[in-house]
């Protein structure tokens, strides 16, 4: 995806472990492709917490490992990585509260709330006051706020007054506590390292540790880690349609992680598989090229199943960070000549066929095909891994109003033209379906949510 869209967010909790911190600072870096801005760790040492932010990426500080472990004594932590769209750029989580009942806490999330700003106005109202915009704080203010007997149930009157889509993992001084909203939408899965158990938004942070995967947090389930390591769970919601986020498969999620106990690697080279059905090579295609690194796995995929060689027709320099992405025109062109490189010797005088895995605004690509017509390529025939993207998502992803979605105001040929290609197609919503699930969309009770492609919002917005 060239467009910039980003999750908010990933979470990482671990418990009892003499390596808690150093564990964390490793599950966070795996997770920095869901948040590049700022992360936090909060932990534990049974009597007090103590917390850790830092506005940038996780390695930034792998120098000062030992000078952060000195100051996060403890063997239970909570971690998170986030992207700021909802709430200022600046501010990092887990964020921590306290109350006279329930002492000294910390949250963090990944996804968005949707009644947030309603809530928000109430606590004010109450005499609540907040330090940033983050979703977050609303939740910590509605658990300090509760007048349940114990944290636990605290935690779950502040969740019954929300509506949205959310991993947590919070933190007192002596449990840690991971849930997921009723409807699923966001990833949380659990590991487990020696005694310890570990939570996060996704396996490849299980991985990093050795930890093994036990199984996903199932849509509606807390689950609460008490200090002896124990591991118990609840459904304390009402239950509701699972509704995962399907763009977790298109793009969102590392390829070597696991959701639903399919890999998203191989469910991403069967949509390219499933998009080369779908939409054939023209006959006079020399190779097959994606866009790095999104596009890659469904190139593999609709190469194989078209028969047509695979070429990094694109090379990406990996060394770019994200000091450059500013959301203006002049500035997102200045970034792809930073970011990529045609590699004119394959290219030159071949006519290819393009694939990345989604359009959002459409300007970045029109820069990458014109980059690519410098090169010499003749014909740039464009498949795109997934269904137009027409609608805002709601539910924890940065994407843009509906009016700078290219899809959502230009019809497939004014697309062609505008990127300036020979040809555009894209996967269909049931293709979708079929690639990940093996069967096509239930328009009466969709198996996932699928709101950005569809405008079918499984919670509200
Ligand atoms: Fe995922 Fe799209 Fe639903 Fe947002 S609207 S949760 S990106 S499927």
């Amino acid at each position: 995806m060239l467009d910039e869209v980003h999750e908010e967010c990933g979470v990482f909790s671990i418990n009892c472990n003499e390596n808690a911190i150093f564990n964390s600072i490793l599950g966070l870096h795996a997770l920095q492709h869901r948040g590049q801005e700022s992360f936090g760790i909060v932990a534990s040492d049974n009597s007090k917490l103590h917390s850790y932010h830092f506005q940038g990426q996780v390695s930034s500080v792998f120098d000062d490992v030992e000078e952060i472990r000195k100051s996060l004594p403890g063997n239970h932590a909570i971690g998170h990585v986030r992207y700021a769209t909802s709430g200022s750029k600046l501010g990092a989580q887990p964020i921590s509260g306290n109350s006279e009942k329930f002492g000294d806490f910390a949250v963090a999330h990944n996804g968005n709330l949707i009644n947030v700003s309603s809530t928000r106005e109430q606590l004010i109202e109450q005499g609540y006051v907040f330090q940033s915009d983050i979703d977050t704080e609303v939740i910590v203010h509605l658990i300090a706020g509760s007048t349940k007997g114990n944290f636990l149930e605290g935690f779950i009157d502040a969740l019954k007054q929300i509506n949205g889509a959310y991993s947590l993992v919070a933190i007192n001084q002596e449990t840690i506590i991971g849930v997921r909203d009723p409807a699923g939408i966001r990833p949380l899965v659990l590991g487990k390292l020696g005694d310890s158990y570990v939570l996060a938004s996704e396996t490849c942070a299980l991985d990093i540790i050795n930890a093994e995967f036990v199984r996903e947090i199932q849509p509606g389930e807390l689950v609460v880690i008490n200090p002896d390591g124990e591991l118990t769970s609840v459904f304390p919601f009402v239950q509701q349609k699972s509704s995962f986020c399907i763009f977790e498969y298109v793009y969102f999620s590392r390829p070597d992680s696991i959701m639903e106990n399919r890999s998203i690697y191989d469910t991403r080279k069967e949509i390219g598989k499933t998009l080369a059905q779908e939409s054939p090579p023209q006959n006079n295609i020399d190779m097959i090229v994606p866009i790095p690194d999104s596009g890659i796995p469904a190139a593999i995929g609709y190469a194989e199943h078209s028969g047509l060689p695979m070429e990094l027709g694109i090379i990406r320099n990996h060394y770019i960070g994200r000091t450059f992405i500013q959301p203006t025109a002049e500035v997102r062109k200045v970034r792809i000549k930073l970011k990529f490189d045609a590699n004119k010797h394959i290219l030159k005088g071949k006519n290819i066929i393009l694939i990345d895995d989604s359009i959002v605004r459409g300007s970045t690509l029109r820069n990458v095909v014109v980059m690519l017509k410098n090169a010499g390529v003749g014909e740039i025939h464009l498949k795109i891994s997934s269904p137009t993207i027409k609608y805002s998502c709601f539910y924890g992803i940065d994407t843009p109003d509906c009016k700078d979605l290219i899809a959502a105001n230009q019809s497939i040929e004014e697309m062609t033209k505008s990127i300036c290609v020979d040809s555009l197609a894209f996967l269909s919503v049931d293709g979708l379906y079929q690639a990940v699930k093996g069967e096509t969309r239930n328009d009466t009770v969709p198996q996932y949510c699928d709101a950005c492609f569809t405008g079918n919002y499984p919670i509200g917005k």
